[in-house]
């Protein structure tokens, strides 16, 4: 059985735990609502938008199952988190992508003139997206764009140009677990109230990458979609689909 508790977040939404890993039971206008309420304490939090892959991941990395675990808020992006959490009997009530959160904290940027900052994805593509979310959102202040390294070599250099653009939201497009335990070692040093781990976000928005088509979506086969598009995950997809189905059963079982 899953179990449910109280999160860090106020006003505080519902936790479900998979695997050992909790995610908030948030819609996208509940999220949108708990990162204004972060974004107003200044203080430092960061946003995980996770999916079956994180879970699998944090599993065998403590690290990684840490960072999450210390997360302000853990979105639940993937489709197969919903179908296990109503398996378990604690029913998540909506997904919270990482593109749909975006553009929603980019849209809430432009009205509140909180300035943005892009990390991460190939050269260049961070440029592209910042671009179409200023098309969408007249007015948006970004304060930086940098492809750079989640290698911790590069950490001082990143922390010193992510430190003077001052930035209210950082983005950080790096892949999981990368992102996420970048964002835990570097945000206490950066003065940046509000840090999204956002995975392949950038080329999304940057249309590098299509999105699944909203059918798929709506069926959960956006595995299906990215299988046939990037074979070369066909490893990550068998940690999503078929290795994560089967610890859910064993997790309903036990
Ligand atoms: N990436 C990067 N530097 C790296 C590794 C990855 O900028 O050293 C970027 C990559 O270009 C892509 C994103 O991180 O934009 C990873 O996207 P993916 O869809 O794999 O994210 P995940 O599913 O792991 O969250």
């Amino acid at each position: 059985m899953a179990d449910v508790i109280a999160s860090p977040v106020a006003p505080a939404p519902q936790r479900v735990t998979i695997l050992g890993v909790a995610i908030d039971d948030v819609t996208e206008d509940e999220a949108l609502v708990c990162a204004e309420t972060l974004l107003r304490s200044r203080r430092p939090h960061q946003i995980c938008t996770v999916n079956p892959e994180f879970v699998m991941e944090a599993q065998r990395n403590p690290a990684f199952a840490a960072t999450l675990a210390a997360a302000t808020l853990c979105t639940p992006d993937g489709y197969g988190l919903l179908l296990a959490a109503r398996f378990l009997g604690t029913p998540l009530r909506d997904r919270v992508t990482g593109v749909a959160l975006t553009r929603r904290l980019a849209h809430l940027a432009a009205a509140r003139g909180y300035r943005l900052f892009l990390l991460g994805a190939a050269p260049g593509v961070a440029e592209m997206a910042a671009a179409a979310l200023q098309t969408a959102n007249p007015g948006l202040n970004v304060v930086g764009c940098f492809a750079g390294s989640p290698a911790p070599r590069h950490e001082a250099f990143l922390r010193q140009m992510i430190s003077a653009a001052r930035p209210d939201i950082l983005f950080v497009a790096y892949g999981h677990p990368r992102q996420d335990l970048w964002i835990a070692r570097n945000q206490p040093h950066l003065r940046v109230p509000l840090a999204v781990g956002v995975g392949g976000v950038f080329d999304y928005l940057a249309g590098r990458v299509p999105l699944a088509p909203a059918w798929m979506r709506r069926h959960g086969l956006e595995w299906l979609y990215r299988l046939v598009r990037q074979p070369r995950r066909w490893r990550r997809i068998i940690d999503a689909v078929p290795r994560f189905t089967l610890a859910v059963l064993r997790q309903g079982r036990a």
